[in-house]
């Protein structure tokens, strides 16, 4: 048995096809145009912004005589008037590593803009249990004892388990699936685990703002927290109008726009 913390991997995000987008600017007469986007995510989100009114450079559209210039510019009206639909163009990719299935519960309930691939359980065997302790958990070592023996007896469970049932004699897959299953049913809803989670990036605004707040469970919170220091170094204009407090040891992220 062994006591981890979550950890979180950005290890995919879109990319602007060069090429796709260079013919693109020459086709609506803006070859010229370029931005001081500090990301693709954000280059791409303000260029889907801007094709809606052709608003690359004045008179493109007889209708427009001035445009916002500059990425966090651009951005930051966007979040202000609430036109989130263009974020939706970018997503990002993370892997969640040693989280509980109590953390991805939670996750999944976020259906909107959203991709997972979980970790299988009927596939991978637990031999051997790790698990978050939660900081309550930690705060009396009494408690904690308690914890760390209860995950070891199931760990225990586990491995009998796997003797009675031969597991490792076993020659059918099939067979070896279907135990392994079964063996899950008793093991805790804290093992850690691990889930690829895509999104948009309003999609992840939603998720942050959620999953920060006070009332969200720690270890969301401890997970989420992080993944907005990520965002938010890597893509700074489309996160610029939030505020990070501290909230029991914690990031509460809230922004100034109710919705975007
Ligand atoms: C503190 C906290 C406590 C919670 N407690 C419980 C609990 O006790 N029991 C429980 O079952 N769940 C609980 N949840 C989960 C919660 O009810 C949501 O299912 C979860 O947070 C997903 O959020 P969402 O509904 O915004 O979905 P998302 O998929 O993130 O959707 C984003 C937004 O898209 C829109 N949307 C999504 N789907 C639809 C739809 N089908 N129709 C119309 N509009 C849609 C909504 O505006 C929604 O807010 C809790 C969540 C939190 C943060």
């Amino acid at each position: 048995m062994e006591f981890v913390k979550p950890e979180v991997f950005l290890v995919g995000e879109t990319r602007v096809a060069e090429d796709g987008l260079a013919a693109y600017l020459e086709h609506v007469g803006a070859p010229n145009w370029a931005t001081d986007a500090p990301s693709d995510c954000e280059r791409l989100t303000e260029i889907m912004g801007r094709l809606c009114y052709r608003s690359f450079e004045p008179g493109l559209n007889p209708n427009v005589t001035r445009v916002r210039e500059g990425n966090a510019n651009y951005l930051g009206h966007v979040l202000e008037v609430g036109h989130g639909s263009v974020l939706e163009h970018a997503v990002v990719n993370f892997i969640f590593a040693d989280v509980s299935r109590v953390f991805t519960h939670e996750l999944v309930r976020h259906r909107t803009g959203t991709a997972m691939s979980q970790e299988s359980l009927r596939f991978v065997r637990l031999d051997r249990l790790s698990a978050y302790a939660p900081v309550h958990i930690r705060e009396s070592e009494e408690g904690m004892e308690v914890f760390a023996r209860t995950l070891e007896q199931l760990e225990q469970v586990q491995r009998e388990l796997a003797e009675i049932y031969a597991i490792e004699d076993e020659k059918k897959f099939s067979r070896k699936k279907k135990l392994t299953s079964a063996f899950r049913r008793v093991a805790p809803i804290g093992v850690a685990t691990a889930i690829g989670w895509s999104c948009n990036l309003r999609a992840l605004r939603h998720v942050i703002e959620m999953r920060t707040a006070p009332e969200a469970e720690e270890e969301i919170r401890l997970v989420f927290g992080r993944v907005y220091e990520i965002v938010r170094d890597r893509y700074p204009n489309v996160f610029s109008d939030y505020e990070a407090v501290e909230e029991d040891g914690l990031l509460w992220i809230r922004g100034k726009n109710r919705k975007v």
